[in-house]
Parts: C-alpha cells; sequence; structure tokens
C-alpha cells in the first residue's frame, strides 16, 4: 500500500536518503526544504514513482510550518508518516562565545531542532486519520557530552522525551512514535567535524568509518513500518558498536 510520508529537511543528507528510500518501496513524498527549491524539486523529478511534492517551510515559523503541513497533506491526500529530521548543528562553546552569541545559538536552535518539530508533529497529526508512525531524528549527542554542542545535545534529549511521551499519547488513535539517534553521518552537517576529527571519529566504531545517510534511512523506513509499532516510544541508537569500548 503506497503511504502519504511527509518528510522535514528532505532536500539533502538523511532526508534526502530516507525520500529515496520510501519512494522505492512505493510511498508518496512531500519532500520539505527551507530554501533550496530547486534541489528538492530535482530530487521529486529523480524519485522513482509518482505523486511526489515539495514543501518549503523554516521551521522556526510556526505559521509557515502550519501551512506547509497542511499543503503536503492536500497533495498527498493525508498524512500517515512523519519524519522529523531537518536540524541544525550551531557548535557554541561556552568558553569561547560572548553572551549574545550564546543565546543566539542557544534560541535558535531550540526553536528550529525541538519546538519546530514539536510544531510539524502536532500539525501533522491533525491529517493522521487512520494511524501511521512518525519517526523522530535525534542524535548521540542527546547522551554523550561533545565540547560545543550543549544546546544540540540538549534538544535532542527533548526529542527523544517527545517521542516517549507522544507513543503514550498517540498509541490510541494507531498512531507509534520512534526516535533514531545516530552518531557522525557522512554528510554536509558532518563535514566540519570530519575535517578536524575525522580518524578519531571514524576510530570510535569498530568498523573504522561513520555512517552513511542511506544507513540511517533504511532503519527510518523500517521502523516507520506497521512491522515496527511495538517499537513505539523507543530511542534507537544507531552507531555502530561506537562508543562500547572503555
Ligand atoms: P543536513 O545539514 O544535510 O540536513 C539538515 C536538513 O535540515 C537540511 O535539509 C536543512 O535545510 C534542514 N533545516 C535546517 N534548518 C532548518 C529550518 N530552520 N527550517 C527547515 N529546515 C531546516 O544534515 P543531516 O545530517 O542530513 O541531518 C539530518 C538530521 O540528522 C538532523 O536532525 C541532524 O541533527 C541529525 N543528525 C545528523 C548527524 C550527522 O552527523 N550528520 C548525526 C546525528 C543526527
Amino acid at each position: 500500500m503506497s503511504r502519504a510520508v511527509l518528510i522535514t529537511g528532505a532536500s539533502r543528507g538523511i532526508g534526502r536518503a530516507a525520500a529515496i528510500a520510501f519512494a522505492e518501496r512505493g510511498d508518496r513524498v512531500a519532500v520539505h526544504h527551507r530554501d533550496n527549491a530547486t534541489l528538492a524539486e530535482k530530487l521529486v523529478a529523480d524519485l522513482p514513482g509518482s505523486g511526489h511534492v515539495v514543501v518549503g517551510a523554516d521551521l522556526a515559523d510556526p505559521d509557515a510550518v502550519r501551512t506547509m503541513v497542511d499543503e503536503a497533506a492536500q497533495a498527498l491526500g493525508g498524512i500517515d508518516v512523519l519524519v522529523n529530521n531537518a536540524g541544525i548543528f550551531a557548535p557554541h562553546r561556552i568558553t569561547e562565545v560572548s553572551y549574545e552569541q550564546w543565546q543566539a545559538g542557544w534560541r535558535r536552535t531550540v526553536d528550529v531542532n525541538l519546538i519546530g518539530a514539536a510544531n510539524v508533529t502536532y500539525c501533522a497529526v491533525q491529517h493522521m486519520k487512520s494511524g501511521g508512525a512518525i519517526v523522530n531524528v535525534s542524535s548521540r549527542g542527546a547522551f554523550r557530552g561533545e565540547p560545543g554542542q550543549p544546546g544540540y545535545g540538549a534538544t535532542k534529549a527533548g526529542l527523544n522525551a517527545m517521542g516517549q511521551s507522544l507513543a503514550v499519547s498517540l498509541g490510541p488513535l494507531g498512531i507509534h512514535v520512534v526516535t533514531v539517534a545516530p552518531g557522525f553521518v557522512d554528510t554536509d552537517m558532518a563535514t566540519e567535524s570530519l575535517r578536524t576529527r575525522g580518524p578519531e571519529l571514524r576510530g570510535q566504531s569498530p568498523f573504522n568509518r561513520i555512517a552513511q545517510p542511506e544507513e540511517i534511512a533504511a532503519a527510518i523506513v523500517w521502523f516507520a513500518s506497521p512491522e515496527a509499532q511495538w517499537a513505539s516510544g523507543t530511542v534507537v541508537d544507531l552507531n555502530g558498536a561506537s562508543y562500547l569500548r572503555t
């Protein structure tokens, strides 16, 4: 059965890989982007199958979020699956930034990663008329202390908690909620970390590499499937056995 899937931040990286993976299994995908319509439109044109659409919004803008989700639902004929993937990683080291930079870093990160995802979720649930699934993309940064990531880690820990609470609230509606928490993934977001700490980050896994976005996408697709309903409420650590050695 073809499902209607809304993926935030899907023009590149993990979201893009997820859009391809859902389309390959026959689903109709709303590819959300913030400000890169050209990239999103090219992806939609290249996706297998039909019925895919492009929708845009800055997730820090609640009104734009509601309009974007409603447009996606109208174009797809409802929403069965939501992937809260969009996020920003804006490092701000407490010992190196001004008070103003500190506040700005926290505010923007919370507005996009946490409140943005919460607002998308609220709006999408209004269109989930016959059950469905929500997959949140969190991060290992929710569990591990990394320098310069206090705001990022806090928003991802918040996403984990949001997923657990919503799993309880939405279960009676036949909606399951799973949160995946990858470590470093080979996307634009990790470019700078890989440039400065590549061997160290790869060496944290016994496979001596970091994840490819397609590997995270495959997990997202499975956890969004009806077969994964019993995983509802979990936070799944996708880290290639990293961090297990002392
Ligand atoms: P990415 O930077 O390629 O993708 C992030 C996406 O979020 C982009 O499409 C971007 O446009 C969108 N986005 C950012 N701010 C937005 C806003 N204000 N409004 C709307 N959209 C916005 O990086 P990615 O690695 O593909 O990241 C996807 C998710 O995976 C993020 O939530 C990220 O925190 C998480 N994650 C990434 C890594 C990693 O190492 N790459 C590790 C763990 C978790």
